[in-house]
């Protein structure tokens, strides 16, 4: 299958899937993850008309944003959603928009800190870590709250929601049910931020079951990943 073909057929996956939850399509967001793949596969999707994508590492995506601009392709949203090293805040901030791994305060710091110096606002998620891993990327649902306080003290970032990674062999059903709990815990401090960022390629058909407003789909829309990073 092409990229055409698969982009297509993930799209009416989620048509379907929105239908049988009685939900909305333009409730769920397609963030189409390009990581590992050329800025020229990024380029067919855009004229396929697709604007959502996102990237995991800065030295990759931002040429990929230049790249897109220098090619007259302008309005291509970007969203990081890889773990974010403080010292990539700044040239982060040049193309992304969405920054979807919020998980720890010396980031939330240095968000402050890089939109302080330019007239610029973003939304972000707060990742959550829902495996007893810490060193996996995410702030502990048991700090959540406490970690939302500190961005929404900023007034930079519109605080979208939390943002979750499925753990790998485990029934997606059951981190997605923590993920929601959390969102609940979220919302008693921030009400507005009741978005969630959850489900990729195995399993976006219950994340939108489950009320996924954001879903980050890479492989099954790009392929397999060329060298998996
Ligand atoms: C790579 C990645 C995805 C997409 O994964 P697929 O399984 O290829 O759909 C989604 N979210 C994050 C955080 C990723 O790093």
């Amino acid at each position: 299958m092409q990229l055409t073909e698969r982009y297509r057929s993930v799209n009416e996956r989620i048509a379907a899937s929105c239908i049988a939850a009685g939900r909305s399509v333009s409730d769920v967001e397609l963030v189409v993850v390009t990581k590992n793949h050329s800025a020229e596969v990024v380029a067919e999707l855009y004229d396929l008309g697709h604007r959502h994508f996102g990237e995991n590492r800065d030295q990759e995506a931002g040429p990929k944003a230049e790249a897109l601009a220098a090619g007259g392709r302008l309005d291509a949203k970007w969203h990081f959603v890889g773990q974010l090293q403080s010292n990539k805040v700044r040239t982060v901030l040049n193309y992304a928009t969405c920054i979807h791994s919020i998980d720890r305060s010396s980031l939330v710091k240095e968000l402050a800190k890089q939109l302080g110096n330019r007239e610029l606002e973003i939304e972000g998620f707060i990742e959550l870590n829902l495996t007893e891993d810490p060193a996996r990327g995410g702030v502990e649902p048991g700090n959540l709250q406490q970690l939302a306080q500190s961005v929404l003290e900023i007034g930079r970032i519109k605080l979208l929601g939390v943002m979750a990674v499925a753990g790998l062999g485990v029934d997606p059903r059951i981190d997605f049910e923590k993920t929601l709990r959390a969102s609940q815990e979220l919302q008693k401090i921030a009400p507005e931020a009741n978005q969630l960022s959850m489900g990729m390629s195995e399993d976006f058909e219950l994340a939108i079951e489950m009320g996924a407003t954001h879903i980050r789909v890479g492989s099954a829309i790009t392929g397999p990943r060329p060298n998996n990073t």
